[in-house]
């Protein structure tokens, strides 16, 4: 009897435990349900975070290839800045030289002035040495474009006749030049007296007096008065 006692006890006992047992299962079974989320979510991250990984991998060469087009191109732009630079050297020489050149022709144009000046001077003493005053003698300029009287602006001009260039010599000590036009009406009216008032050239060359003399030497048909 008692160890009828004893087996129903052990088996009671043997029972309890495997309820608890089953309990404890039970518990560890719900554990790893948690767990194979927890694993499951982890894993879903981590595909997350390699996706975004791959992404940032690609979003990186391609800032990569940007970077190396931008270093080629600031390469180039480098290049040619070096280039500027030497032109602007280049520029600031061929400045200088032309400065340089400047200066030497503004010397060299002064020195064509002072040599003109003096070549000038000398012409003019050449002259006044070739030129001579014949007191009280005047010569009217050689020209053809205006009546020999001054002021006169008449357009009708003709030659002067030697009988009237012997009257104004003889009368008024002055040579009408070769060349000189006389306005019609001076001629016809006679009145040279008009001459008087005004300043003729002093200067008479040698040529000037032959002239005058040969003037004088020529017979005219008409009578002076
Ligand atoms: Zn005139």
């Amino acid at each position: 009897m008692e160890r009828i006692m004893t087996r129903k006890a052990t088996a009671r006992l043997e029972e309890a435990k495997l309820e608890q047992t089953l309990v404890e299962l039970n518990k560890y079974k719900d554990l790893c349900g948690v767990l194979q989320r927890v694993q499951d979510d982890n894993e879903k991250e981590v595909l997350n975070i390699l996706s975004n990984n791959s992404k940032l991998k690609s979003e990186m060469a391609e800032l990569h290839c940007q970077l190396v087009n931008i270093t080629e191109e600031r390469d180039k732009l480098q290049h040619i800045v070096d280039q500027f630079d030497r032109c602007s050297d280049e520029f600031d020489t061929t400045l200088k030289h032309n400065a340089e050149l400047k200066c030497r022709f503004s010397e060299a144009q002064d020195t064509i002035i002072r040599m003109e000046s003096t070549s000038q001077k000398l012409q003019t003493e050449q002259t006044n040495a070739l030129f001579v005053d014949l007191a009280g003698y005047n010569r009217t300029p050689n020209s053809s474009n205006l009546c020999f009287v001054p002021d006169c602006t008449n357009s009708e001009r003709l030659r002067v006749p030697i009988y009237i260039k012997q009257q104004i010599l003889m009368d008024y000590k002055l040579y009408v030049s070769p060349n000189a036009r006389v306005w019609e009406e001076h001629a016809s009216v006679y009145n040279w007296e008009l001459l008087t008032e005004y300043q003729f050239t002093t200067q008479l060359a040698q040529t000037h007096i032959v002239e005058m003399l040969d003037l004088l030497r020529k017979k005219t048909v008409k009578i002076i008065g």
